[in-house]
Parts: C-alpha cells; structure tokens; sequence
C-alpha cells in the first residue's frame, strides 16, 4: 500500500472515489505505529452521493430473485478465499490481531457469506384462507437503502454480518467501517464488486462519527440502520432514529459473566477462559469479562489461570507464535489504564498478574495481560465494560450468589456456566439475563443462529434466520370474496 495516487478510496456508485472535501485520514499499524495507508474523509456531499447511488439501484436490485443475490454472495465467498493470506495480513496489520485470529475471522466472513447464500431460498411470503372475510396474503418486501455502521475489533465479520443478510433481501447498502480499519473493508467490499455486485448496489465511505456516521445514519433515504459499536454512541443512533422514525437495530457493548462450578476440569477450563478472555486482546463484545468461581476452586483456578495467561507471547500480529496483539489505539489503552488506575485507587482485591505496560522494542499500544483478585462490585472493572485485557476472578459460595452478582451489570449480550451438573445448567440458562447463553463454553458466534443483547447491550438481532426479517418490512393483503 501506498501513499500518493495510488491510496484507497471510498466505493461510491461501482467508482472509487476521494473525497469532495479533499480531507483524508490516516490508517496507522497499532503495534509498529507504522502509517500503513491514508483513505479520504467523507464529507456530507460523499455521503449523500452513497446513499443516492444505492437508492437510484434499489428497484433493480430488489427486483431480482433472491437466489441470483445469494449466488452471487457465493462467488464473493469463493473470491474471499482465493485472497485469504493477503486480507488476513492486512486485517492483522491494521486491527494488530494475531495472524492466526485474522485469518480465523476471514473464514468467519466467508462462512457467513455462504451461510446467507444457503439459505436464500427460504425467502417466502405466505397464504392464509380466513373464514367470512376472504383470502390473506402476507409478503416480505425490502425496505430500501440500509446504512451498516461497523466498529474496529472484527471488522470483516461485522461487515458480512450486515452487509450479506441486508444484499440477500433485496436492499443496497452504505456501509461505513470504523476509521482506524476502513482498509480491509474496502478490500472485502471490491472483491464482491468484482464477484459481480451491481455499481451502487454496496458503496463504502470513509470517516468517523461526525460527520460521515451520523449523515450517513440521518440520511432521509435511509430506511434502516444496523449499527454495531458501543452503547453510548448507540443511544446517540437510536435516539436520532427515532426521531426520524428509522428503523434500527443496536449491537452494542457487553460485560459477560461466566461461572465456574466445583465440578468441572479445571485444567482445560483455565485455558478455555484464557482464550475467551485474552482473543482480540480482550476486544472483543462478546469477551468473558467477568469470572465467578465457586471459593472451593477458586484458589486453584487462580494459579492455573496464572500459569496459562503467563504464557502468551505479546507482539506484532504478524510475528510468529505471538497470542496477543497491542490495544487497537492509544486512546483505547488510555481508557483501560484509567479502569485499572480507578480500581487500585479503591483499595479492594489484590492484582494477581500484570496491570502494567510490557518489555517490548515495539512502539505500539501494549498492555500486559492482567489477572486481577475479588474487586468489589462498585469497582469500573466490574459496572463498566472493560475492552481489553484484564480479566477479574470473583468468588462465590454459590450459584444463587453468582447469578445475582452476573446479573448486577447494566449489559446483556453473553454469559456463560461452566458444569456439568444439568440441574445448575438450567437454573442459569433461566437465570442469566443475557441474550445468549453458553454452556462450558463462551465467545462462540455461529452463524446459524440469531445473535443479540437485552439491557444497554441493544436491541435487534443479528445473524441466523431471524435476521432476515431485520431487513424486511411485512406487508398484508386480504382479497375479498
Ligand atoms: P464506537 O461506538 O465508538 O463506534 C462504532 C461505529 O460508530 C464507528 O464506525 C464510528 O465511526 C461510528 N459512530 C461514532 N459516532 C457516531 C454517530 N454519532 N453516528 C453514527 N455513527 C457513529 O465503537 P468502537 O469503539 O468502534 O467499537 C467497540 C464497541 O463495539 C464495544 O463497546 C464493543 O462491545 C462493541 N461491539 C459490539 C458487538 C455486538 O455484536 N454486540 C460486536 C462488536 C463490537
């Protein structure tokens, strides 16, 4: 990548285009610092040009069969993988993720593309004969253009998360990553371009909130807003949506608990923790941020998980064997040093394992993986989500007990139980109040089934079939005798 003309542009109407405003930003390497490409900055006149290109191909595009729109997504899909080592090290370079997790998340991205593709022909409206009154129809139809609005931690899998299941209905889209990792969205964005995607069918623009996100999301011809990102922007998004009527859906930020019985080998589940903790640098929504264990095991859970956290080798996503990147920016790791500051200010719990900045010749944001002991409940470490790596271990007496404190977070996304004890199993899946429950395991995401928070971790969801319906508006018809 270069400097000069040969930069990245936005994707406006099949063109890739600059900016009107002539602005660009920078797109930095958080653990080199190294300036990796500049991109334009979008103005309000680029964002009206995207929303405008995706309206004027809206009639085309919706009217085509939903099998053509899912094979195409197919060859994007194969497409994608053709390039894999290349968009998994630029995804690796500008995010900072290890290499292993970029390409893991490009997979991601192909198997959600293929996934829409799959089921695209279950796209149905359906007949209902009513007694006395006649016949009733019920149709699906698209809702127009859909503004996508993504953030930075797994930004290819966010994308294919809105952008498929939003192309397969029958809508166009303007898609707007985060501004620190718009490249590997633009990659993805022309590959389905050169898959065969209509010009203005998927327009990519540049920018950060203000002004690209909150023009492109208060735009009047946009129908539908998927945003993905934290709660405090999400309440700007929704009460903005509101206030123009769109319709909206939120994913946003978490602070999963998991609890850990007596029952279970605690070996593998130290590590199991460890990897659904440190993943992404501990940057992920769906992260295990929160750890309550039964006080029998505690002990020894804590020396294992000491063990397993010491043995992660902190560098540049790109190096070999390295298990976590740096936090994605400077103001990133500033906020988390602020967290940990307010937490030892307080006095309670004890830091088990690192709270500090490592030994590295690199410049970037690096922080060490931090195991922290018993805070209290009114510690940030707990009522805030904590977005990198710093994992803190609570003990419980009992189940009862740590269903009440999980639950004492204002977020909803995850939660976890780790037994093997079925009667336990269901007291948490009926006591968590979350929007997915996993059971000795977290993290996992899997297409197949829809994904969303309750509380200040959103509204709406994402993925399986339930998605669908997100982008569909339901029309119904009663024919007369
Ligand atoms: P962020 O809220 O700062 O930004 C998200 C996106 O919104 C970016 O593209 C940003 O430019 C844009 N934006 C900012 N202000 C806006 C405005 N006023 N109007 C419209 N758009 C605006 O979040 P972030 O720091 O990029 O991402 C981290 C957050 O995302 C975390 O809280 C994480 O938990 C959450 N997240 C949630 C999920 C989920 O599925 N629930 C998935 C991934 C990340």
């Amino acid at each position: 990548m270069l400097l000069g003309s040969d930069h990245m542009r936005m994707l406006i109407n099949g063109e890739w285009t600059d900016s009107d405003g002539g602005e660009i930003r920078e797109v930095i390497d958080p653990a080199t610092l190294e300036l990796l490409d500049i991109v334009p900055e979008a103005t309000r006149e680029d964002v009206s040009k995207a929303v405008e290109a995706a309206a004027d191909c809206f009639p085309s595009w919706s009217a085509i069969a939903s099998r053509e729109r899912g094979r195409l997504l197919y060859h994007a899909a194969q497409r994608t993988r053709e390039s894999l080592p290349d968009l998994a090290a630029l995804l690796s370079r500008e995010q900072g993720k290890p290499l292993i997790e970029a390409k893991g998340e490009i997979l991601g991205y192909i198997n959600v593309l293929e996934y829409f593709h799959s089921v695209s022909g279950s796209l149905q409206g359906s007949y209902l004969e009513i007694p006395g009154v006649g016949d009733g129809l019920v149709t699906h139809d698209p809702l127009g253009v859909c503004a996508a609005i993504i953030p930075w931690n797994v930004p290819a899998l966010t994308m294919a998360w809105k952008v498929a299941p939003a192309l397969l209905t029958g809508n166009t889209v303007v898609l707007k990553p985060a501004p620190t990792t718009p490249l590997t969205n633009l990659k993805l964005a022309s590959i389905l371009h050169d898959a065969g995607l209509p010009k203005g069918t998927l327009n990519v623009i540049c920018g950060d909130g203000v002004p690209a996100g909150e023009c492109l999301a208060m735009h009047p011809l946009v129908e539908k807003i998927s945003f993905t990102g934290s709660t405090e922007v999400g309440r700007r998004v929704a009460s903005n949506a509101g206030r123009a009527l769109k319709k909206v859906s939120l994913e946003l930020g978490g602070s999963d608990p998991a609890i850990i019985c007596s029952d279970v080998d605690l070996e593998k589940t130290a590590k199991e923790i460890v990897s659904a903790r440190f993943y992404n640098c501990g940057q992920a929504c769906t992260s295990l941020k929160r750890l309550y264990v039964m006080e029998d095991v505690a002990d020894h859970l804590e020396e294992l998980l000491k063990e397993s956290i010491s043995a992660i080798k902190i560098g540049r996503g790109l190096e070999p064997g390295v298990g976590m990147g740096p936090v994605h920016s400077a103001i990133q790791l500033e906020h988390i040093e602020s967290q940990l500051r307010s937490w030892k200010d307080e006095g309670e719990g004890r830091l088990v394992l690192g709270g500090g900045r490592p030994q590295t010749e690199l410049p970037g944001h690096f922080l060490q993986p931090t195991l922290v002991r018993d805070p209290s409940e009114r510690s940030r470490l707990l009522r805030e989500e904590v977005f990198g790596p710093i994992l803190p271990m609570m003990t419980v007496r009992d189940l009862d007990e740590a269903l009440e404190r999980a639950n004492s977070s204002p977020y909803g996304l995850g939660a976890s139980i780790w037994t093997r004890d079925i009667h336990r199993i269901r007291k948490a899946v009926n006591g968590f109040q979350s929007g997915r429950v996993w059971v000795n395991m977290h993290l996992r995401v899997p297409v197949e089934i829809p994904f969303g928070g309750c509380k200040a971790s959103g509204i709406g969801q994402e993925n399986g079939l339930a998605v669908l319906q997100e982008y569909l508006r339901t029309k119904t018809v009663v024919l007369g005798q």
